[in-house]
């Protein structure tokens, strides 16, 4: 039987990647990836068949994978971050199915998780998303820009922590601009905004910045936004976002005020929704 293993390898260093994305690479024939992500793992795959293409050749990626494991060999897909985000894993699949694919079929495919870049950038900022958050790629090329702003909007009104993937290219240029205009329209100018470029990459670059001047700095195709939600703020440069301990704890006492067994009282969560089943 053939296999595809669609490979997130992380952030781009060495020490960011799983043990079993690196085991995945080693253990493969062939390897098939956008050039820039062959190069990031290029001490793994000496000797190896190697298919490098373009960035805007993901359907013939997923086609030539698709290709090699029928004839019986193990075919690593790599992607950076997470394979499952804006990454490979959705159109290898696809591109099987359009082919008459069941689970269970020859080739075998496996997703192997990794980190993604909400995760890497957010770590280097400090806990930009300990609440609520999103991701949301700002490219048009498969999206409709109307599709993209709707949700930009909708989770700028719902206060998530929001990661912007894919913010800028060199010809996508005002889609960052709109987002901005749209933001401020339900943040306060003020909103702590993280830019990360090349997140545990040698040209790593990390910019605290706020809604209002983020445009003022470099953003580009290696560059992930964090944009704060309203109680997001900055220490010292670190970006984080309370989870709400305050209410119910004191930060500054080793003596709580409310014992364990009395914290899940219902006088003592007044905000919560109570009286529902499973409490
Ligand atoms: N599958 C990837 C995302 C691919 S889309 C993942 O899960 O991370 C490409 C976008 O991801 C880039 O435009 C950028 O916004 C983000 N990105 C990927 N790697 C990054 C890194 N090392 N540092 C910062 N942003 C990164």
């Amino acid at each position: 039987m053939g296999r595809i293993l669609v490979v997130g390898f992380g952030p781009g260093s060495a020490d960011h990647m799983t043990a079993r994305a690196r085991q995945a690479i080693e253990e493969s024939d062939a390897i098939i990836g956008y050039n820039t992500y062959v190069d990031l793992v290029r001490d793994l795959i000496e000797g190896k068949e190697v298919i490098r293409t373009g960035m805007t050749e993901e359907v013939s990626r997923a086609q030539a994978a698709a290709d090699l494991a029928q004839t019986g060999r193990t075919v690593a897909v790599v992607s950076s971050g997470d394979a499952g985000v804006y990454g490979m894993a959705g159109l290898v699949y696809e591109v099987l199915i359009e082919r008459g694919w069941r689970e269970g079929d020859d080739p075998e495919v496996e997703v192997i998780p990794g980190i993604s870049a909400i995760h890497s950038c957010a770590a280097l900022l400090g806990a930009p998303i300990m609440h609520d958050a999103c991701t949301i790629s700002l490219s048009d090329h498969l999206t409709p820009w109307e599709v993209i702003a709707r949700r930009i909007e909708a989770a700028a009104q719902a206060d998530f922590v929001i990661a912007l993937y894919n913010p800028r290219s060199g010809r996508r240029t005002q889609q960052i601009v709109e987002t901005q205009r749209i933001l401020l329209r339900h943040r306060h100018p003020e909103t702590p905004v993280g830019l990360v470029k090349s997140a545990y990459r040698p040209r790593q670059a990390v910019v605290r910045t706020t809604l209002q001047d983020m445009l003022d700095h470099d953003i580009g195709m290696l560059t992930t936004v964090i944009i704060g939600n309203s109680t997001t703020f900055y220490h010292d440069g670190l970006m984080i976002t309370p989870r709400g301990y305050q209410r119910k704890y004191d930060l500054d006492t080793a003596q709580q005020r409310l014992r364990p067994g009395e914290r899940l009282r219902p006088e003592n969560e007044p905000w919560a929704l109570h009286g529902g089943c499973g409490r």
